[in-house]
């Protein structure tokens, strides 16, 4: 989402004359898009401002100002301790309020001192942004829901990115359709709860991400959608449904389970257990037998002893990831999770996560093993790393290469796995795709 909103962010200052810069040396200002999800994403925030801080130095000396801005969720939770870590910063801004920036940057132009605007304004942002001025490329995000309140104990979503919005599906059909016009082939939809979605349809009447999916499918020349991250809780049938009726509904997933014991689920606020989660995996694939997931764990969650984690890796076991996210539990400040007891020892969680990562990495080479000899479609969207060769993605979101002329760049193509690799596939065109190319 944060690529999206940088994306979003340059279509705000485009008007003001801005255009983005190959370096931050060469910026007339520079805006860091924050995470704040776990500590490590955060305290990279500070050790970036400090070198930022050295080029704004010496384009002062030179004569010439560059504004800093931070924004993000790290600048929504963090606002004040930045403006005292980092005095040198100019701009603070939350995730709610970018599509005020052009404001922004003009008071900071005018006056000494920062300007600080973490609100959750009552205005919806989205209503306020320009239509995008760039093109967005053959794959593209598009933001359709936002916030969460489901208030998962380790979590700093709810708090950082507010409440859940839906944007109306008039709003969400419009962009898309301005993308694919612009010359996107494949649209990503996003959400922190993005299966949560509930948009008015035309008319008021309250609407579900299957049926929103129905509706994009209808858009001529959009040839692959997606939608990432969704909450097992909010897993319907009518979205099951919609993966065994729309085949422009790519076959993978992104399900963050978390872990794979009930006790450690309700510590966790989840509401829902493994057996749901099981549930849902079996009515998913029999409705898209060639569906693949991927999923994020946490390991090392307060009270998460070493039978819970033997839980989680059965879970794996049984389910079978094609891909997946996972993380030692961080704190994070105001949570209930960081003031509960029962916090497991850092050794501890390093432990855990080195077994858990090899089970994956297993699972995830498997997986990719098991694509080899398959004839399958990629749409091909830029050069591969070697001369002569042209680079794109499968259904399943690997990255492949193969050797071909540029042409096939914004094709779709059929092309027969020949080899997996630990993190993507090479293929190879049919003999008729190779004679018509
Ligand atoms: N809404 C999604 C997840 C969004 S956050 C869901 O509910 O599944 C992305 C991922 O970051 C989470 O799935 C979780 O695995 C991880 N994460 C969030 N907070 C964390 C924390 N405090 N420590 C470690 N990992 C965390
Ligand atoms: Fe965070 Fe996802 Fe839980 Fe919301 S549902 S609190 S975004 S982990």
């Amino acid at each position: 989402m944060n690529v999206y909103d940088s994306g979003r962010m340059a279509d705000v200052l485009a008007p003001l004359g801005y255009a983005p810069a190959a370096d931050a040396c060469d910026a007339d200002m520079v805006i860091l898009n924050t995470c704040h999800i776990r500590d490590r994403a955060a305290e990279k925030v500070f050790s970036e401002l400090g070198r930022l801080r050295l080029i704004k130095q010496a384009r002062a000396e030179a004569g010439g100002r560059m504004i800093l801005a931070v924004a993000g969720c790290v600048a929504q939770a963090e606002g004040a301790e930045i403006l005292a870590r980092a005095p040198f910063v100019d701009i603070v801004l939350g995730p709610q309020t970018y599509h005020r920036l052009p404001e922004m940057v003009a008071q900071a132009s005018r006056a000494a001192g920062a300007v600080i605007d973490t609100d959750f304004p009552a205005e919806d942002k989205f209503d306020h942004l320009p239509d995008a001025a760039a093109p967005p490329g053959l794959t593209a995000f598009l933001t359709i829901q936002e916030g969460c309140d489901k208030f998962c104990s380790f979590c700093v979503v709810p708090y950082t990115r507010g409440a859940e919005l839906s944007r109306p599906e008039a709003a969400v059909l419009a962009e898309a359709r301005r993308l694919v016009a612009l010359g996107a082939r494949e649209i990503t939809l996003l959400g922190q709860n993005v299966n949560g979605w509930h948009g008015a349809a035309a008319g008021g009447a309250p609407s579900s991400l299957g049926q929103l999916v129905r509706r994009l499918a209808e858009i001529p020349d959009l040839w692959r959608i997606r939608y990432t991250t969704s909450h097992p809780r909010d897993m319907d049938d009518d979205l099951i449904a919609a993966h065994a009726e729309v085949p422009q509904l790519m076959p993978f997933l992104h399900l963050p389970v978390q872990s794979g014991s009930d006790r450690v689920l309700a510590a966790m606020n989840r509401r829902h257990g493994v057996a749901d989660f099981r549930h849902i995996v079996e009515r998913l694939r029999a409705a898209r037998p060639d569906l693949a997931l991927s999923s994020d764990f946490i390991v090392g969650h307060p009270g998460e002893t070493p039978a819970d984690f033997e839980a989680t890796l059965a879970l794996i076991r049984q389910v079978g990831f094609a891909q997946a996210f996972s993380f030692k539990y961080s704190p994070r400040p105001g949570t209930p999770a960081a003031s509960a007891s029962g916090q497991v020892d850092e050794a501890e969680k390093d432990r855990r996560l080195q077994e858990l990562q090899a089970l994956l990495r297993e699972q995830q080479a498997a997986f990719n093993r098991a694509c080899v000899g398959l004839r399958t479609k990629v749409l091909f969207t830029g050069p591969g790393r070697h001369p002569g060769q042209v680079a794109g993605r499968s259904p399943w979101l690997h990255p492949v290469h193969a050797t071909g002329p540029a042409g096939l760049i914004g094709r779709e193509t059929e092309v027969i796995i020949d080899a997996a690799h630990p993190n993507s596939l090479s293929a190879s065109l049919p003999e008729q795709e190779r004679a018509c190319a």
